[in-house]
């Protein structure tokens, strides 16, 4: 067994990664942080330990920035918008914080300025002159995502000056080929700028020791994995501040127009948040930081690992009065339908549209992103595969017992529950493998393995499901009604315990399950009781815990996919390529006039041909247009058009063509009429 596992502890502090407030919130986000973080603190509360949930906005960085210039609004706007928009989604599906706080709030501003100071004063920085890129026109330093370029490795000709987002490799500004300037679109030059620096080598022979060696049984194999080989290639010194004016001003005379670098001051915010829950409650904040019998855990997805395993706990240990994290217990990523997910992309399941898609159908969700959280490699979201964990799982095994179960202590006892009459050995041998659960649950959740945690609880309904029907008491009722009291009995004894064991995981339907049972909510330790309902206890309504989701509203999922597939094909499609050169003397023979089309008809079998009438300003003639799958005959009498008067004629389909209408045509096919943006006479000469 693990070290955190044995030790003890008094109190937690649970973290989970501060979600960037420059979007909302997706799948990806609640599957590999929110959901199992929320896991575990809702067992351990039901366990009745001492703990504080914290999360909130990261409301500074560069992104932010780019966001408000794109939008023409402040970036204060920008995180005022997605702030209130995350903090709602998490209300929405359960995610249950001591508090959800953000890095704009003063509290913070305060807490990492005194943060920097602090190590500041004891000379934990290095101070280092370096040349960086300076938009000579904006007058100002550029950060590296403020640099666009072609990505040295994959020639991707839109790549940023931190990443290209085609290859996905990590870059310095300075890697790009042909650098330009964002906000002006020149070519940046370099110039000297001082900055602070964290000299995390100075660090590394601890980190070694406390990662590799005191966490080598304890941590995930992915994080620790990853810890390793950041180690191995060797830490440098990290620049903790940054030539920039939105975020956390330096707190230092010298340091005009230079805010903290946003992985400096984002974990921060976790010690602020929680400083401002104190300052809500009234409680003592400071034990679940400083004493070392705080458990801290940080969940949060991979792309976190390296800050939270290896630079937050470099600053905390050179600051030197804070805990370290017991445990990070990192996932991989989620994919969706078996690509990326991608923001820029709309990629993703937003989980404020699926709330109106699926109204009521948070714990569905919670429970699919459990059941396939890509806890030790990528795993993919399909909507099939929600459909079938919720028509089969939840619905068919869960619900189905749960429903019955009632159901039938309805009819059969007026919804009261009966008393437990002569037990056989099947019912004690139910009776002892429910006892075991709890355990079994607990267990798994406390060595982060959610997904195996869950399948125990759905065990559980298993076997619940399973004695129902072996024991058939719509059969044996009337021979046996006590033999139905002591199969009902169980079946609402498990019923009971579904509702603790599950609250973590499915904390609505264990609600609503407790609102059936006419039961308050029980804590952990009552688990695998077998007289969790006394005889004679009234039942509440029967509802039903789950719905089945039909074929219909999958399929309006999967278009919806599609369609963002499409758009985003057509919006990345590149023109073709020109055609050769030609002399002026070629185009001069060709003759193009504006007309007006003054009659359409369908051209009879054809499926695409419309046969219209131009007035051309020399006469009044036809031709033969591919365009009927676009444009109702009906709706083009008047349309101005651009005609080439001096094409061979053309016979087609029995009509002869005189001419040719010009029309623009997409990626996708989609054709448009090219004409004068305001009326001109007919016959006019387009050159
Ligand atoms: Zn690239």
């Amino acid at each position: 067994m693990s070290d955190s596992v044995a030790k003890t502890f008094k109190r937690y502090t649970v973290t989970s990664a501060l979600p960037y407030a420059n979007g909302p919130i997706h799948i990806g986000h609640l599957a590999g942080v929110y959901v199992p973080a929320d896991i575990y603190v809702r067992y351990l509360r039901s366990k009745d330990e001492d703990v504080v949930f914290i999360g909130g906005s990261d409301e500074h960085g560069v992104p932010i920035t780019i966001k408000a210039r794109k939008e023409g609004i402040t970036p204060q706007q920008v995180v005022d918008k997605y702030h209130g928009i995350i903090k709602k989604s998490f209300e929405d599906f359960g995610v249950s914080f001591d508090i959800y706080s953000r890095t704009s709030n003063p509290i913070h501003h305060k807490t990492a300025s005194e943060f920097f100071t602090n190590l500041y004063d004891k000379g934990e920085f290095i101070e280092k002159t370096s040349l960086q890129y300076y938009d000579e026109e904006h007058k100002t330093f550029l950060a590296d995502r403020y640099i666009t370029g072609t990505c040295p490795h994959c020639g991707f000709e839109k790549a940023y000056g931190d990443q290209c987002e085609n290859c996905g490799t990590t870059l310095n500004a300075t890697d790009l080929i042909n650098p330009k300037s964002a906000m002006s679109g020149s070519v940046p030059v370099m110039r000297d700028t001082k900055h602070w620096f964290l000299p995390l080598d100075k660090y590394e022979p601890w980190l070694r020791e406390w990662i590799l060696e005191s966490h080598k049984d304890d941590w995930k194999t992915n994080v620790y994995g990853q810890c390793k080989s950041w180690l191995d290639h060797g830490l440098q010194p990290r620049a903790v501040t940054r030539d920039l004016d939105w975020g956390l001003k330096v707190p230092l005379p010298e340091a005009e127009g230079k805010v903290l670098y946003v992985w400096f001051d984002a974990p921060i915010g976790y010690i602020s948040a929680t400083r401002e829950w104190g300052e809500q409650t009234g409680k003592d904040w400071e034990p679940y930081w400083k004493s070392a019998d705080s458990k801290l855990v940080h969940f949060i997805g991979k792309d976190n690992i390296v800050f939270h395993c290896i630079v937050f706990p470099g600053m905390l240990k050179a600051e030197g009065s804070f805990i370290l994290p017991e445990n990070v217990p990192a996932n991989e990523f989620l994919n969706l339908e078996n690509d990326k997910i991608s923001t820029s992309r709309n990629w993703a399941v937003w989980l404020h549209e699926y709330l109106e898609e699926f109204p009521g159908k948070q714990d569905v969700l919670r429970y699919v992103l459990t059941a396939n959280a890509p806890e030790t490699k990528d795993n993919d979201f399909t909507w099939r595969d929600f459909q079938a964990r919720n028509n089969s799982e939840l619905l068919a095994v869960f619900g189905n017992f749960v429903n019955r179960t009632l159901v039938l202590t309805q009819k059969y006892f007026e919804g009261k529950v009966p008393a437990l009459g002569p037990v056989d050995d099947y019912d004690r041998q139910v009776m002892a493998e429910m006892a075991g659960f709890p355990e079994k649950i607990a267990r798994s959740i406390e060595l982060y393995r959610f997904r195996e945690a869950l399948n125990e609880l759905m065990n559980l309904a298993r076997l619940g499901n399973k004695y129902l029907t072996e024991t058939e008491p719509w059969k044996t009722f009337k021979t046996n009604p006590e033999r139905v009291q002591t199969n009902l009995n169980i079946c609402l004894q498990i019923c009971a315990n579904l509702a603790i064991l599950g609250e973590p995981f499915l904390p609505f339907s264990a609600a609503k399950l407790n609102r059936m049972l006419n039961l308050e909510t029980s804590k952990w330790d009552k688990a695998g009781s077998a007289d969790l309902l006394s005889d004679g206890h009234l039942l509440g309504e029967a509802e039903l815990l789950f719905e089945r989701i039909e074929d219909a509203a999958i399929e309006a999922q999967v278009q919806k996919l599609l369609d963002t597939k499409k758009s985003n094909e057509a919006e990345n499609a590149t023109a073709s390529p020109a055609k050769p050169v030609i002399e002026f003397d070629d185009f001069g023979k060709i003759d193009l006039r504006t007309g007006t089309i003054i009659a359409a008809e369908k051209v009879a079998k054809t499926k695409k041909l419309l046969k219209l009438t131009i007035d051309t300003g020399i006469d009044k003639r036809t031709v033969v247009s591919g365009i009927a799958e676009y444009y109702e005959p009906e709706n083009i009498i008047g349309q101005q058009v651009t005609i080439l008067v001096n094409l061979a004629p053309r016979n087609l389909k029995g009509i002869d063509s005189q001419g040719m209408i010009l029309m623009a045509e997409d990626h996708d096919g989609r054709l448009s009429f090219v004409a004068p943006t305001t009326a001109m006479k007919n016959g006019s000469e387009v050159r």
